[in-house]
């Protein structure tokens, strides 16, 4: 598992692991069979013109409610400036996906505050603040029904969604030259009941159901790469343009391009810089964690 794209509005953040193999089973029953704590539609929205989407986490203690005496986070703090993208390492169990979780209001902090452009997000709506972040797993979960309706399961109310915002959301993640291969094309049933998609195939819908969900951009963009690696990547870079990114253990080449890279071990940010900075340390944690190559050089 690596990553998952969280974008909020003009930002966006990739992480990983929210829903990972086994555990992102149970997790994921865990979160439905929540009770919610939340006054879930009440609070402040942002204005939509002025939104800037700048994240600032201050001296940020947690431990999950499940395991108090176990803190993930002691001080954590980091600063992301609007439209930068910030890659989230360290080493398994660091606490990397939970940095999401805080942020989507999964839980909330014992002390110390997140904010966003200023704004504390506990005074926020929690339904604006999640329909303003957009995730893509290296792993994503498709449905078993069309492409069409795992694409517009992104959008806030799906059934809203036309059917030419589908075709333009899969066309600038890539996926519109495959699709129309299938004779149903965008209406070609996927998953257990229906066609079996490679990694990259599913990446690309998950994508494009990422872009739905956080505002599509028009088209614009060079001529398509045939390699599908770089086909993934560049749908990506069509997510990211412009937002304020997360990226959780995701491949090399994008850690490397990220303003940021902060390392993250026993519960705080250890260093933060750019990656060649950081591979000069000598006994710096990232050097460490590069050498170990649980990144995938693509
Ligand atoms: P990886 O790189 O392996 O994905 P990570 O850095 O994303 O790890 P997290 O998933 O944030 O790590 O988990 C941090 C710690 O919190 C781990 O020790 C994990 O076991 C624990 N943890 C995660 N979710 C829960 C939960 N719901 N209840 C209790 N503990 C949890």
């Amino acid at each position: 598992a690596f990553w998952v794209g969280v974008s909020i509005g003009g930002l966006s953040s990739f992480y990983s692991e929210l829903m990972k193999g086994l555990g992102a089973g149970s997790r994921l029953w865990e979160l439905l069979e929540r009770e919610p704590e939340l006054p879930f539609n009440e609070g402040a929205v942002l204005n939509e013109k002025s939104f800037q989407g700048a994240l600032e986490f201050k001296n940020v203690h947690f431990a999950y409610p499940a395991r108090p005496e176990v803190p993930i986070f002691q001080d954590f703090s980091l600063s992301i400036p609007s439209g930068s993208v910030t890659a989230l390492v360290g080493p398994s169990g660091a606490g990397k996906s939970t940095v999401i979780s805080l942020l989507l209001r999964l839980y909330d902090p014992g002390s110390g505050t997140i904010s966003l452009d200023g704004h504390d997000i506990r005074q926020l709506n929690p339904v604006w603040l999640r329909s303003k972040i957009g995730t893509v797993s290296q792993e994503p979960i498709l449905f078993s029904c069309s492409i069409a309706e795992n694409i517009a399961y992104g959008a806030d109310d799906p059934a809203s969604v036309t059917a030419e915002q589908i075709e333009q959301a899969a066309a600038v993640a890539n996926a519109a030259a495959f699709i129309q291969t299938f004779p149903q094309g965008l209406g070609t049933v996927v998953g257990e009941k229906g066609v079996l998609l490679s990694g990259g195939q599913k990446q690309r819908i998950a994508i494009a159901r990422a872009l739905l969900k956080v505002s599509l951009k028009p088209l614009g963009w060079g001529a398509l790469d045939a390699e599908n690696e770089h086909l993934v990547q560049q749908a990506l870079d069509r997510l990211m343009e412009g937002r304020t990114v997360f990226i959780i253990a995701h491949r090399l080449s994008t850690i490397k391009n990220a303003n940021v890279v902060a390392v993250l071990d026993q519960g705080r940010i250890i260093e933060c810089g750019k990656h060649e900075e950081l591979l000069l340390k000598p006994d710096g944690m990232y050097r460490k964690l590069m050498n170990k190559q649980s990144f995938i050089s693509a």
